[in-house]
């Protein structure tokens, strides 16, 4: 069988009351961005509380299911038999021939379940799955009716034209990217982060990403890591505006200042200002990060803390709760794990102490930065103007 259209189910958006249009506008723009790169012609519509994906001429069936899963907002991709009204007759003939088609000798439980949009069409739902039902056991052997749990369900749709479809391949579910506004991503080469990504995009946030890099410390190589890190997000998300920060002179100057034992919570604290910095540059209203309470020393409650208390911005940490093994398997599913585990080196690695303070002072945190003055602030100046913007989609 080759379907020529598909029907797009969506969730949460169904809820959205009067804004609701702007949600599903903007899954439709969503959808038409993800086909771009598929091979086909595909036209993407509303019609009346439903969105269609069709085509016509030869496509690229696997690789259009592949990139709608990726989609924000769908819950479901229903392949679609569409066709005319030609009577009732007709429609049973069509669904049973559709059904041979599409399974073959398969055994199946089934229920079917009509929908009128069109009430003056000359029977009643009920009456439609009787009749359509009773024309399958006719004509297609060793199947059986479960009202109950059905193996498949026989979905009839009576509207303009008649959509008939029976399987629903599960979208990413979560909401439209762009309806929620923009956050600044900090993107390093590992795990978390990018899952954090994932996460927060999934609830309709455009994605903006900040790195910091410390070359010659750290590789060309590690750059590009990051780099397709961010590419592999961004076919969630769409397009990543990605600021590289060169981070080396602000990252020497803490090392050679303030004690060693502090060195990863002032970095941390320098990266969330920076990043900061060019989310209210360009209307964040948030930043992320993919930190985890207790999985390392700068990521305990107190060193979380301290570096929160840097920030105006809410802090969006969707992986703090989460077990490392349960960011792996996501990271896993979004395809990112097997690039962050490459083994270049990190910023952050670099120039950590041997015993990195695990509980933190605030008060005494602000004092080693006091040592920092007026330097640090040309600095950082500096890595500022300096950033290195790469358009990721
Ligand atoms: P990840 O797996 O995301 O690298 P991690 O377990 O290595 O996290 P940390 O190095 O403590 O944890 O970093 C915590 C968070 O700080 C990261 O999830 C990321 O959001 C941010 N971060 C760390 N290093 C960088 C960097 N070099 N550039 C940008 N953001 C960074
Ligand atoms: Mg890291």
């Amino acid at each position: 069988m080759k379907y020529q259209s598909f029907l797009i189910k969506y969730s949460e958006i169904g809820v959205k009351g009067k804004n609701r249009y702007i949600f599903e506008d903007a899954l439709v723009y969503n959808i038409k961005h993800a086909l771009e790169s598929v091979e086909g012609d595909f036209k993407v519509s509303k019609v009346t509380g439903r969105i269609y994906v069709t085509t016509e001429g030869d496509y690229d069936y696997d690789g259009a299911i592949d990139s709608l899963k990726r989609v924000f907002g769908i819950s479901g991709i229903c392949p679609l038999y569409q066709i005319e009204d030609n009577g009732f007759d007709d429609l049973k003939e069509k669904v049973v021939a559709h059904l041979k088609d599409v399974y073959g000798d398969k055994k199946y439980t089934f229920k079917v379940n009509a929908r009128r949009a069109r009430k003056n069409y000359p029977l009643n739902s009920m009456e439609i799955n009787m009749a359509v039902g009773e024309a399958i056991l006719d004509n297609i052997e060793g199947l059986t009716v479960d009202v109950h749990s059905p193996e498949k369900y026989i979905n009839i749709e009576i509207r303009e034209k008649i959509n008939i479809y029976s399987e629903e391949i599960k979208g990413a579910c979560g909401m439209p990217c762009g309806t929620a506004g923009k956050a600044m991503l900090l993107l390093s080469g590992g795990i978390d982060s990018p899952v954090a990504g994932y996460m927060i995009a999934k609830r309709g946030v455009n994605l903006e990403a900040t790195y910091f890099h410390a070359p010659p410390y750290t590789s060309e190589r590690a750059k590009t890591k990051v780099i397709d890190l961010a590419k592999k997000v961004a076919r969630y998300s769409g397009p990543i505006k990605l600021n590289v920060v060169n981070f080396t002179k602000p990252q020497m100057y803490i090392y050679e200042t303030c004690p060693h034992d502090e060195l990863t919570i002032i970095m941390r604290r320098y990266m969330m200002r920076i990043a900061e910095h060019f989310a209210k540059e360009s209307g964040c209203l948030g930043l992320i990060t993919g930190e985890s309470i207790g999985q390392v020393a700068s990521q305990t409650m107190q060193s979380l803390l301290t570096t929160n208390a840097v920030c105006s911005l809410p802090v969006y940490r969707p992986l703090i709760a989460f077990d490392k093994q349960d960011i792996i398997d996501i990271s896993e599913k979004i395809d990112t794990y097997e690039t962050s585990i490459l083994p270049y080196e990190d910023c952050c690695t670099i120039f950590v102490a041997k015993h990195p303070v695990t509980k933190p002072s605030l008060k005494v945190i602000e004092r080693s930065e006091m040592k920092l003055g007026e330097e640090m602030e040309r600095l950082v100046n500096e890595a500022i103007e300096t950033v290195e913007v790469i358009e990721v989609r």
